[in-house]
């Protein structure tokens, strides 16, 4: 069937570790597409300095290029907290049973899954598809999270075309060791971060003057 990728983030910004894994795994699964999901109101993570207008808007600069790669603002035009769980309640419905949704997490996320809202219901509507994190501190999973993984994990590709929801896999994607807040911090240190991200972003950050030491 029809697979489609689904990745949330913060995205703020959003840099050249998230667009090369989605683009690497839009190839190697077979994505008919991948959605980039700026987050509204993280959950686990302290108000960003940046509107989430802003973010989503460096989301749209950087992957107009890409025909796969789509923005959905839905977190966006929710009021209160954003929960994928919700997110992906509505992609089901408006894509029915016949799409297969795998959601893109890198491991540092995974690790702290089970404190997600209704974390466990997560695998009914989509595959997670696991991506290393290079230079990840070493976590270890919680009994509970490496149960889950467990009862859920295949090496067979197939699975994730064959099945709308359901399987968790792992796919290697090349190791690029670049965080938004090692962007964060060399802008506001007043240094480069060119070839960090996509060149036409680097002129929006530049303009805006975004995340420079004032804006801390
Ligand atoms: P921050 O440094 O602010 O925590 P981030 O770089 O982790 O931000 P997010 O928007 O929080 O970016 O990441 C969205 C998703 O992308 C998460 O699942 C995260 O694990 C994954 N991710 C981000 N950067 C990379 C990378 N360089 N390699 C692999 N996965 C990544």
């Amino acid at each position: 069937m029809r697979c489609i990728g689904i990745f949330g983030g913060t995205f703020n910004p959003i840099h050249l570790g998230h667009l090369r894994l989605a683009e690497e795994l839009a190839t190697d699964l077979n994505f008919a597409e991948v959605c980039f999901i700026p987050s509204a109101n993280p959950p686990h993570k302290s108000s960003p300095s940046v509107s989430a207008q802003q973010r989503a808007e460096m989301v749209s600069l950087s992957i107009q290029a890409n025909p796969k790669f789509k923005l959905d603002t839905l977190e966006l035009e929710r009021n209160g907290a954003s929960y994928t769980i919700d997110t992906l309640k509505i992609f089901r419905e408006k894509l029915g049973v016949s799409t297969s949704i795998c959601l893109i997490m890198g491991s540092d996320a995974f690790a702290r899954l089970d404190s997600w809202h209704e974390w466990q219901t997560l695998i009914d509507y989509c595959h997670i598809v696991l991506v290393p994190r290079p230079n990840a501190k070493v976590t270890t999973l919680s009994a509970i999270l490496e149960d889950f993984l467990n009862v859920h994990y295949t090496e067979n590709q197939a699975d994730l075309s064959d099945h709308a929801a359901g399987f968790i896999t792992m796919q290697t994607t090349t190791a690029l060791d670049i965080s938004s807040t090692q962007i964060r911090s060399q802008l506001a240190a007043n240094k480069s971060i060119r070839y960090l991200v996509p060149e036409n972003l680097l002129e929006y950050i530049n303009q805006h003057h975004f995340y420079t030491s004032h804006d801390h």
